[in-house]
């Protein structure tokens, strides 16, 4: 990779620029070469699903967001920020120019899957989009929406060039060059052609390793300042919640946590706001899991990768980036520092899952299945409304997502979702035939199998892309997950 040498010194800030643009750039040429193929097809759909106009949504709660405290290593460790801003503060400006590079594409109509239904899934066209009626499935869509509308507010050029300027590039394209290598060395050795991540894959961890370890805190009952300050022991205690003060509140503070001392000579109480405005939170730079997914998920975009933001109903929250590399959504979280570890909460720490929910800027996906490798051991039961009705509120905020989006790219995103469905798909499967549920394919279909491999024609193979998803099991996916040393 040309483009990725070392930055040319000194403008370090142009450089890392230039390659976020030509990141861009490529992924939107292979864009086009993938649509245009797909033209004639698109021309001729017929796409007449017709959606209510979702409701307004409403203002977030932090409550919302992930507040678990327990289940980090981090907890126990305080971080010594540096909090330097390594970039020249002359980035910014350059950088308003080149508003176009998030800038999102324009029009679209509703989505329909393959087959006309709306939706794409196996699961979406057994079951019939319901709307919801009663009050419970109505608050979920509501909360649904609200969701939805985190990853929005990512999408805007003053708040990803503010992130730019925080983030050390120099550092963490140097570690992105140095671990991507010593992978080119290790796929030559082994004689594969391809590395097991690619650069940007690289770029994401050596991001993540700086944000943890040097940028962001875990807060916990955050420490007494006074005793802290006159190095006294500095624990304290959760003593309820109490009203913002008028600046929290003008920072977007919805409530604030208080904290008594535990030293009864201090009697100092601490205040913990809870921020969920992504500006202010890249300024706090401390938090819980809600936070950190937040600003971590929001730089990942800033440095040009597609990124989803992941609810997850038993509080708490993480991020998915798209690896152009390996073709699918990746599990990231920072917390944990966890790559591709997606198994991390149940297998790892034990925990039941009921809902993953992922939202990005042009979609929404339920990747519970992802995380929830065996519903039978780890799922929690799906309450929050009926199956068909979340199918009708996902498939409603999807189109709400794309609504303006080109048939191109619409035609791009629909092609992505089928290969997820696929994936997530495998991952059910490959469980099912594990706890003996079903039988494998080879056994139970192979009659099939034999005709099917006579017959078979070209418009009935899987495109290229798809072979990923289908051996998810293959190489870097099954990677040895390193879930015990995240500290559970
Ligand atoms: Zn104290």
């Amino acid at each position: 990779m040309a483009t990725n040498n070392p930055p040319p010194i000194p403008d370090v800030a142009a450089w890392a620029r230039g390659l976020t643009d030509k990141y861009v750039e490529r992924i939107d040429m292979k864009r086009s070469a993938v649509n245009s193929k797909h033209a004639e097809a698109l021309a001729s759909r017929t796409r007449n699903l017709s959606l209510d106009s979702p409701a307004p949504s409403p203002q977030l709660s932090s409550s919302t967001f992930g507040d678990q405290k327990g289940g980090s290593s981090s907890s126990s460790s305080r971080h010594t920020s540096s909090r330097a801003a390594a970039s020249s503060s002359s980035s910014s400006s350059g950088l308003r120019k080149s508003k176009s590079k998030y800038a999102l594409s324009t029009s679209r109509e509703p989505e329909v899957g393959p087959d006309g239904l709306p939706g794409y899934s196996a699961r979406s066209t057994a079951k019939v989009p319901t709307q919801p009626t009663d009050s419970e499935s109505i608050k979920f869509r509501r909360l649904l929406q609200a969701l939805a509308m985190v990853p929005q507010k990512y999408e805007n050029p003053g708040l990803l060039d503010e992130a730019l300027a925080v983030i050390p590039l120099t550092r963490i394209y140097a570690e992105a060059e140095e671990e991507h290598q010593v992978m080119q060395v290790e796929a030559m050795s082994l004689g594969k052609e391809k590395t097991k991540w690619g650069y940007q894959d690289c770029v994401i961890t050596a991001l993540m390793k700086w944000f943890k370890r040097d940028f962001f805190t875990f807060v916990g009952d955050p420490p007494c300042q006074r005793c802290y300050a006159e190095r006294r022991p500095y624990e304290t205690r959760s003593i309820g919640a109490t009203q913002p003060t008028e600046e929290e509140r003008a920072r977007g503070a919805s409530r604030v946590e208080l904290y008594q001392c535990k030293n009864e000579q201090c009697g100092n109480q601490e205040r913990f706001a809870r921020y969920s405005d992504v500006w202010v939170l890249m300024q706090e730079r401390r938090g819980r899991c809600g936070e950190w997914a937040n600003v971590f998920t929001m730089l990942c975009r800033a440095l040009g990768s597609r990124v989803r933001w992941v609810w997850n109903s038993e509080d708490h929250v993480f991020t998915e980036v798209f690896s152009e590399h390996a073709n699918r959504w990746i599990h990231v979280d920072v917390l944990e520092e966890a790559f591709d570890k997606p198994r991390l909460y149940t297998e790892g720490w034990g925990k039941k899952i009921g809902y993953c929910l992922a939202f990005s800027t042009d979609g929404v996906a339920d990747v519970t299945r992802r995380y929830v490798r065996n519903p039978r051991k780890y799922g929690l039961p799906r309450t929050k409304c009926p199956e068909e009705v979340l199918l009708y509120i996902l498939n409603e905020l999807r189109a709400k997502r794309r609504e303006n989006l080109s048939a191109d790219d619409l035609k791009r995103l629909e092609k992505e979702d089928r290969e997820e469905e696929r994936e997530l798909e495998y991952y059910e499967r490959k469980s099912m035939i594990d706890d003996g549920l079903i039988e494998p394919r080879s056994s139970t279909r192979r009659e099939g199998e034999k005709s099917r491999h006579r017959t078979v024609g070209p418009a009935e193979r899987r495109p290229r892309g798809d072979v990923k998803a289908a051996q998810p099991e293959s190489n870097m996916l099954e990677s040895p997950e390193r879930m015990e040393q995240d500290g559970h």
